[in-house]
């Protein structure tokens, strides 16, 4: 089991900021800006690679929830940037996937 997995399960304690029935969203362990939350589907998909057409409407429900998270959260205006990392070219270290959600600082482009 993923550690993620286990934060769902309430098995590893997390800073969950929201949470639905397909969706769960907490505080990066160690963030890269002033607001960096991880957003996940609870449904376990190992990388973007697992993903079809079927799965379209959680993942599209997945990026719509953290669009909503950050408006009320009143930084949306000044920006955010969410990323998807993939595989060991993507910098993926955890392999249930989810959205990154940063914010609060002016993110620099391309990323490294
Ligand atoms: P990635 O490298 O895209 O797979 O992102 C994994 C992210 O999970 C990293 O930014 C880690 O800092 C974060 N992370 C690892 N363990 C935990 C944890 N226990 N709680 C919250 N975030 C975590």
């Amino acid at each position: 089991m993923t550690l993620f997995a286990k934060i769902i399960r309430r098995e590893i304690p997390a800073d969950i900021v929201y949470e639905d029935d397909d969706v769960l969203a907490f505080r990066d362990i160690n963030p890269q800006a002033p607001v960096h939350v991880l957003f996940i589907p609870k449904k376990p998909f190992a990388t973007m690679n697992e993903l079809t057409d079927a799965d379209a409407p959680l993942i599209g429900k997945l990026i719509v929830t953290a669009a909503k998270w950050a408006r009320q959260q009143g930084f949306a205006d000044d920006g955010y940037r969410v990323v998807m990392n993939c595989n060991r070219d993507g910098g993926q270290t955890v392999y249930h996937i989810h959205l990154h959600l940063l914010a609060g600082r002016a993110l620099h482009w391309p990323p490294g």
